[in-house]
Formats: structure tokens, C-alpha cells, sequence
């Protein structure tokens, strides 16, 4: 989504700075099974961070090591 003076801006309200989750989140792989179901593998995924518009709620997810936060202590 729109990145403007380094904060995320919603797509719904472009003069709206997103508010970020705090700490990481993660999108979890799956795999679908031969029998059509699918099982959540939580030990393996996505680091994420997310951000979301208290107006809307939309929300925005990015990679958590292409992130500033990712190094920080
Ligand atoms: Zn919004």
C-alpha cells in the first residue's frame, strides 16, 4: 500500500497514517491434503508486520525482514 513520509497510508483514506500492530505477526503455511482438506504447518511461515486503519480497518501486511523493525533491538 501507499508508503508516505515513512508511515503506511490507508488505500481508503489517503490522508490517514495506518496504525502498526505491535510487536510481529506471522502468515502460516498450509498444505492441502490428497483427501481435499488442509492442515496448518504454525511452525513454518511468513514473519509479518500488520498495520491497520482504525477508520476502516483495513489492513496491511509486509514482509517483517524487508522492515526497519526486523534489526531493531
Ligand atoms: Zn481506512
Amino acid at each position: 500500500m501507499p508508503l508516505k513520509n515513512k508511515g503506511v497510508v490507508c488505500i481508503n483514506h489517503p490522508n490517514s497514517l495506518m496504525l502498526r500492530n505491535d510487536g510481529f505477526n506471522a502468515i502460516t503455511k498450509l498444505e492441502k491434503e490428497d483427501t481435499g482438506g488442509i492442515q496448518f504447518l504454525p511452525e513454518s511461515g511468513i514473519p509479518a508486520v500488520v498495520y491497520f486503519c482504525e477508520k476502516c480497518g483495513y489492513l496491511e501486511i509486509y514482509a517483517a525482514a524487508k522492515t526497519p523493525f526486523w534489526d531493531a533491538k
